[in-house]
Formats: structure tokens, sequence, C-alpha cells
């Protein structure tokens, strides 16, 4: 049976260069690069050399470069951190409500600790507005937490608007990027950000391992202790083989993205009309045009997304209803209902996240393969046929 991978959002592939100097660094190169042995040097030059590697890939310097275990690890790095460094001027968080988990339970963590936090809505395309954050800013606003691109609908954020208002209020501005890093040309300078997050399974580096780019001269203080490993603010033992890993990837990515942001534009808009000329009834989520090159998002009226998932998956097609970290659980998510859905639609939703290996054969399988699957389902569904009758 043909294989089609479409949850790209969720993870990517390792490439195959990252992979084998990942090896490399297990297996030959193992010292500790605190090591002052030869062993060790060599290691920590590695080491220095992705930190460029990730610097140049967003525009920043290396020395602006933390690296952590993940997205998950530098939201909560960059969130508790700027919030605890920063009390004295105030206790005032600004986000949005279609965050990722790791920066919304990291507000409500906070919340429990004292301090207040704005969630902004957004408009029925999942995107905030940028008078909407500049309303919410206080006296007392030190951080305001945007995510660049969406990881269920894909929507770009207006991150220069929030980013030049956070900068007239003398607000640190961080934005979730682990969607568009490697995936989308970002650089800090040019979007105002001072903290950055990334995570390099999601553009063909390994799990496990991410950065946090923060600006020189941001007040920054540790969430955990140990050694004095990046600037104490990520102590222990640095992950080199996943660090190397997701230098070579940003460096590949950087290299790769015009082609790749072409290719995946491309396939989107022939699955996206190919859908929409094929089943009635199929709502795009989403903006229509400011949304990520590789994702494609559809709420399919009468069905429940869950069906479509396991239904797709006897076929060979892997998509994701929701995003991977909500699913399992039942709860519509977050995001959609954000956008103002009700909680049925957002029930239906399908999210298939196209990535740099997928084929215009995978495109036209998944063409084939939906439409058959959401007439059956429908057709089983008494509330597709109660509607039929009446
Ligand atoms: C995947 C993802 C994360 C979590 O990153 P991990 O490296 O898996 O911890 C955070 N934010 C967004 C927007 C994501 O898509």
């Amino acid at each position: 049976m043909r294989k089609v991978y479409f949850d790209h959002s969720a993870t990517t592939p390792t490439a195959p260069e990252v992979a084998s100097l990942m090896v490399e660094y297990m297996t030959t190169h193992y010292g500790n690069p605190s090591s002052v042995h030869s062993f060790g040097r060599e290691t920590k030059k590695a080491l220095i050399k992705a930190r460029a590697q990730v610097a140049e890939l967003i525009g920043a310097n290396p020395l602006e470069i933390l690296f952590t275990s993940g997205g998950t690890e530098a939201d909560n790095i960059a969130i508790r951190g700027v919030a605890k460094a920063n009390k004295k001027r105030g206790n005032h968080i600004i986000t949005t409500q279609i965050e990722h988990h790791a920066v919304l339970h990291a507000c409500e963590a906070l919340e429990k600790e004292g301090f207040r936090v704005t969630y902004v809505p957004v408009d029925e395309y999942a995107r905030v507005n940028p008078k909407d954050i500049e309303d919410a800013i206080c006296d007392d606003t030190i951080l305001i937490s945007v995510m660049f691109a969406n990881n269920e609908v894909g929507t770009l954020q207006p991150i220069k608007e929030i980013g030049k208002i956070a900068k007239e209020h003398g607000i640190y501005f961080h934005t979730d990027a682990v969607q568009a890093v490697g995936n989308y040309p970002i650089d800090v300078n040019e979007y105002g950000i001072d903290l950055l997050t990334m995570s390099a399974h999601k553009f063909h580096g390994p799990k496990g391992v991410g950065a946090l780019y923060i600006r020189k001269g941001v007040k920054i203080r540790p969430i955990s202790f140990g050694g004095a490993q990046e600037r104490t603010l990520r102590p222990g033992t640095e992950n080199i083989p996943g660090i190397i890993g997701l230098g070579k990837a940003a460096e590949i990515a950087k290299a790769e993205l015009e082609g790749k942001m072409a290719h995946l534009q491309r396939l989107r808009d022939r699955l996206i009309t190919g859908i929409q000329e094929r089943i009635d009834e199929a709502k795009l989520n989403g903006h229509p045009t400011e949304r990520m090159p590789g994702n494609v998002n559809f709420s399919f009226r009468y069905i429940e997304g869950e069906a479509l998932l396991l239904n797709l998956d006897l076929r060979g097609i892997a998509g994701s209803s929701g995003s991977a970290c909500t699913s399992g659980s039942l709860d519509p998510s977050h995001v959609l209902l954000a956008m103002g859905m009700t909680h049925e639609i957002a029930h239906g939703s399908l999210r298939l996240s196209l990535g740099r290996d997928n084929t215009d054969e995978d495109v036209d399988y998944c063409l084939e393969v939906l439409p058959e699957i959401v007439a059956r389902l429908r057709s089983m569904s008494p509330l597709y046929n109660g509607n039929k009758e009446a």
C-alpha cells in the first residue's frame, strides 16, 4: 500500500546527513565540551560551529543562541525566565488564545504565582489584530508572546507590527516560531523579535533539541539550576549529538528554503483546490493567503475528525486532527474554538501538513482516497442524512 506522510507539523524525518553526523558525535567525538583535553576541545569547537549555523538561519549573533531540549523548554525559559527577572518592573504578560500549550500552560502557571496574563482573541482566520495587542498593554506589562505561525491552521501572525508595538512601549517580545523556523524566512532584527523559540525536529533535525534566541541585553533569569553551561540559563551537559544535528539541519534549511517553500506552496494549493472541487461542505480553516506553505486544514461537516484519521490511516495516509499534543483527548481544539467555530465543526477538522519529500503523486493519491472516505462516513452519519431529508 502507498504510504503518505502528511504530518510534518507534528514532526519531520531527520535528514540522513544530519543523522550520520550525529552518529559521529556519539561514537567518535564524544568528549564533554567542558573538559580541557583534546576530546573536550574538539566537541567544544563543534558546539561553537552549531551555534553559528543556528544564528545564521535567523539573522542573530551566535552569542544570542541558547540550546535547549526543544521548543517546549525554550518557551518555558523565555516566559518564566523573563517574568522572574522583570518582576520589579511589572507582573503583566500578553499572549493569545491560540498559542501552543507550552506557552499557554507556562502562562497559566505564572498566573497561579501572582502574574496577570491577557489572552488576546483572534479573528475567524486565527489572526491576531496588532491593535488588540496594543490595547492590552498596561503600565506593568513586561512581556508580549505571540506565535509566528499557528501549528494547527498554519496562520502567519502580523509579527512585524507586533514587534514594532512592543519596541515602542519598551516591552520584551517573544515569539514561538517552532513551525516557521527552517520552513519560512525569519530575521529577528527585521521582525523586531527579542526572544524566539525553535525546535529541530520540525525542520528535519532530531527530536529533543531546540534553541532560544535571546537578544543581547534582555533581562532573563535561569529557571533550573546546575552547572554553568549555556550561560547558566540551561545547565547540564549539552546534548552534543542533538545540537550538532540542529546546526546541520539549520544549514540545510537555509540553503533549501526558497525551493522548499515554492514546492510546498504548489502542492498545498493543489491539495486545497482539489479538496474544494471534490467535496462539498468542506471548509478551509486558517487564513486563505497568510498561511504556512505546507499547511492544509479543513473541516468536513457531519464528520468526526478521529473517524476520518483512522480511515485515512487504513489507506496509508498520515494526517492529524487538532494537533499531535492534543490528539488522544476528545476536547475540541482550543485554536478552532478561538476562531469562533462550534464544537461540532471543530470536531470535524483534518490537518494535512506537507513536507519537502512529498510529491504530486502523494497529493493525487490523497485526492482519490479522501473524497471516498468522506462520502462513506457521511452516508453513515445520522446528522448528514437528517439534513438531506429535511
Ligand atoms: C511542536 C511545537 C512546540 C513544541 O516543540 P517540542 O520541541 O516538541 O517541545 C512548541 N510550539 C509549537 C508551535 C510547536 O509546533
